[in-house]
Formats: C-alpha cells, sequence, structure tokens
C-alpha cells in the first residue's frame, strides 16, 4: 500500500518525539513497519495522510463504541465550545456525570473525574492505602494498569509486547510493594496473601482482561477473589478502564455478577476525550480530599469539553440500550467467520471474545493467563497484521491487545474483514 507521506512524517517525528510517537504501541514496533499517520476518522472507517482508507478495529484503543466521530458527540462538543473550555470551578455537567455514571454502574456510589486511565488506577491505589493503612497490592501477570510505577511489573499491553517486564525508573521499594499473581489462578493470590499477612492494602485486575489478548475471568476465580478480598480487608479494585461502557452498560462487574469495592474508568467514558475516573463504596471514597485527608486533585479534571463529550456517550448508552445486542451481534458474526477462515486454514489459532472485544491468538492451545498468551507466534501475528492491513483493515499492531468492534461497524464492513482474515491466512501460512 502506498505509504510515503506516512514514511516522510514519521522521518520528522522520529527526530523530536522518542520513537515518533506518544504512546508506544502505536509505532508498529512488534509487527515492523511504518505506522500510519491519520488525518481523519468517521464511522468505522479511518483514512491516512496517503488516501488509503481503513476498516478501524482500533477504535483509538478503546473509546470509539459508536465508530469515529459520531454526530451526536461532535453536537455536544461543539455546543460546548460556545461556552468555554474551562473554568477551574464546578460546572453542572460535573454533576450529571457523576449521577449517570452511578446510575450505570450500581457499585459506584461516589466518583472522581480525572483525565487518563493512568491518573485513575494511581488515584484508587492511593485511597485503598489511605483507607487501610497498608501498603502492598496484588496485581496480576499480563494485566495492565496505566504507566503507573507501581503497577510497571509483569504489565500487559506495551510493556508485554516490548518485553519489558519491570520498567527501568521504577525504585526497588516500590516493586518490593507489588505482589504478583497468576490470572485465574486462585491458589496464587492465597499464597501471596498468607506470606503477606494484614499488609494487603488492594487487589486490582481487569476483570475481563483486554491488555494480554481478551482473556475473561472464571466466574469462580471473580467470585473467590471477592471473598478472600472481604476476609481479609483487601479493597477489590476492578479496573474497567477498558471494559467498562464496553462488554455491558455496567461494565464487565455486570457481567460476572461480583460487586468490587471500587472501579476504574477511562476510553468510553470521555467519549474520545482525555477521561478517566475512580469511583466505589461511599466509605472509601470518603477518604478522597477534600473531605478525606487522601490527596488527588487535576488543573482539568471534570473539564467541561470532555464531559460534555463523555456525558454525550453515557447518555447514548443509557437511552439505547439495545446496542449491546447490537455489538454482541455484530462480534459473533466476525467471531464466527473469523473462526471458520482459521479451521479453512487448517489450524487450531484459539479466538478469545467477550462481547465486542476480541483476540486471535497465534497458538493451538487455550488461552487463560498470561503464561498461555504468551506461547502465540507473535512473528506469524505480525504477518498476519500486514496481511490485512493492505487489504484495508486496520487491526491493533500487536498479538497482546483486544480488537474492538463498533456499533458503526456494517455486515458488509465485517464480512469484508472475514474475507481479509481469509486470505491473509491462506498468504502467511
Ligand atoms: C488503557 C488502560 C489503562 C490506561 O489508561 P490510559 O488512559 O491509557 O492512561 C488502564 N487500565 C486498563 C485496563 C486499560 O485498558
Amino acid at each position: 500500500m502506498k505509504n510515503e507521506k506516512s514514511q516522510e512524517l514519521f522521518e520528522r517525528a522520529q527526530k523530536l518525539i522518542p520513537g515518533g510517537v506518544n504512546s508506544p504501541v502505536r509505532a508498529f514496533k512488534s509487527v515492523g513497519g511504518t505506522p500510519l499517520f491519520i488525518t481523519r476518522g468517521e464511522g468505522s472507517r479511518m483514512y491516512d495522510a496517503d488516501g488509503n482508507v481503513l476498516i478501524d478495529y482500533i477504535g483509538s484503543w478503546g473509546p470509539h463504541l459508536f465508530g469515529h466521530n459520531p454526530p451526536f458527540i461532535k453536537e455536544a462538543l461543539l455546543k460546548a465550545l460556545e461556552d468555554g473550555t474551562s473554568f477551574g470551578a464546578p460546572t453542572e455537567i460535573e454533576v450529571k456525570m457523576a449521577e449517570l455514571i452511578c446510575d450505570l454502574v450500581p457499585s459506584v456510589e461516589m466518583v472522581r473525574m480525572v483525565n487518563s486511565g493512568t491518573e485513575a488506577t494511581m488515584s484508587a491505589i492511593r485511597v485503598a492505602r489511605g483507607f487501610t493503612g497498608k501498603e502492598k497490592i496484588i496485581k496480576f501477570e499480563g494485566c495492565y494498569h496505566g504507566h503507573g510505577d507501581f503497577f510497571l511489573i509483569k504489565a500487559g499491553s506495551g510493556a508485554l509486547t516490548f518485553g519489558v517486564p519491570t520498567s527501568p525508573g521504577v525504585t526497588k521499594g516500590t516493586a518490593a510493594d507489588t505482589l504478583l499473581a497468576e490470572f485465574n489462578n486462585i491458589e496464587s493470590v492465597k499464597k501471596i496473601i498468607s506470606q503477606n499477612k494484614g499488609e494487603i492494602a488492594a487487589l486490582i485486575l481487569e476483570p475481563i482482561v483486554g491488555n494480554m489478548g481478551t482473556v475473561r475471568a472464571d466466574d469462580d476465580f471473580i467470585k473467590e477473589l471477592r471473598d478472600l478480598c472481604s476476609e481479609e480487608k483487601i479493597v477489590l479494585i476492578f479496573d474497567e478502564v477498558m471494559t467498562g461502557f464496553r462488554v455491558a452498560a455496567g461494565g464487565a462487574q455486570e457481567i460476572l455478577g461480583v460487586k468490587p469495592d471500587m472501579t476504574t474508568f477511562g476510553k468510553i467514558i470521555g467519549g474520545g476525550l482525555p477521561v478517566g475516573a475512580y469511583g466505589g463504596k461511599r466509605e472509601i471514597m470518603e477518604m478522597v480530599s477534600p473531605v478525606g485527608p487522601v490527596y488527588q486533585a487535576g488543573t482539568l479534571s471534570g473539564n467541561p469539553l470532555a464531559m460534555n463529550a463523555g456525558y454525550a456517550a453515557l447518555s447514548y448508552i443509557k437511552n439505547n440500550p439495545e446496542i449491546y445486542n447490537e455489538l454482541e451481534s455484530k462480534s459473533a458474526r466476525l467471531e464466527d467467520g473469523i473462526k471458520n477462515a482459521v479451521k479453512e486454514a487448517g489450524k487450531n489459532f484459539q479466538l478469545n471474545r467477550v462481547g465486542s472485544m476480541m483476540t486471535l491468538f497465534f497458538t493451538e492451545e487455550p488461552v487463560f493467563d498470561f503464561k498461555t498468551a504468551i506461547k502465540s507466534d507473535t512473528e506469524l501475528f505480525g504477518k498476519f497484521f500486514h496481511s490485512m492491513l493492505k487489504r484495508g483493515v486496520y487491526l491493533p499492531p500487536a498479538q497482546f491487545e483486544a480488537l474492538f468492534v463498533s456499533t458503526a461497524h456494517s455486515d458488509d464492513e465485517i464480512d469484508a474483514t472475514i474475507k481479509a482474515a481469509e486470505e491473509s491466512l491462506k498468504e502467511i501460512l
């Protein structure tokens, strides 16, 4: 495919921006080649600087549940723009946003808005530590919670793709406070708890993981985690930055039927603008400044443009609950088609899907945790990625990510994607 303009921009970018990108996975490093520079997005399509048109399954890495630039979010933004971009004082839209979040996600009794998923998870951990008076946290191998120091220990997503198990720059002291358990393995959690009796403030996980590729927590596992945390007075945090409003209006906790003590949000909650949020039980959230002693603040937090975009997205979800059935049937169509293509190619590659997030792992063994995910043939994935791309299908450029179907993807586009997958598998195998 034509990419001269993207190449030229990438060369300029690399001179001044580390790796030419403002977030690592965008650089195509794990699949090779030049990242495409995007000029415009509309519905399920993205347009790049060389005039290529792509069916997009990244959706800005999660936010675009309704595809790119949906008219109702654009309208809300234009209207908000008329009144000014930032006040640093409270506004009505923040109140409406909090009411709507607490309404859609019943475990959230109070909520604080921040500017990214990373801020949300970092803040939630601080509050959990303040609330419990304990310091250690448990996280799971392959789960990604943003780039906060104490999460960069065997993290997923870009950290996994680039093989940086523990990032330089994270102090030994910080790393020592993060205890690593195995996903879907309750014994690994019990062992850590018994070795650190009375010292663990919080346990954080992606209840449906997207960042080692799509992996769902087993029902028993998640229920036992809930019980363990209650018994041991550990704050259970569901990181729903990706799954919140994606897999259901009430997030992964609605699907799994388990209520966490705290929840973090990002991505969809901002309607395409930089937003995050953390919330949970009232008694925990009342630790947050200025009502409590745990400090957390933000100059642009609750920004009117961001709140209006996010509020438009969440009200659409609230008023149109049928979109989740629509997403389910579109995604099932894609899943079935790709599974058939894999079978026709004589392989048994594993496809994991929950609602509109899914991952085709290039391994023939079931994937249910970090160790099974990394059995994937990432080189083969890279070939598949490029083969799809030249057929106009834009997948996440790394094996350990979820692709996202939006309400804007038409059945015809999904069928074209399946055809591209059939051809690509033939080409690369
Ligand atoms: C994307 C993501 C984050 C980080 O959010 P940012 O907005 O990129 O800081 C945290 N947790 C999960 C589960 C995510 O998917």
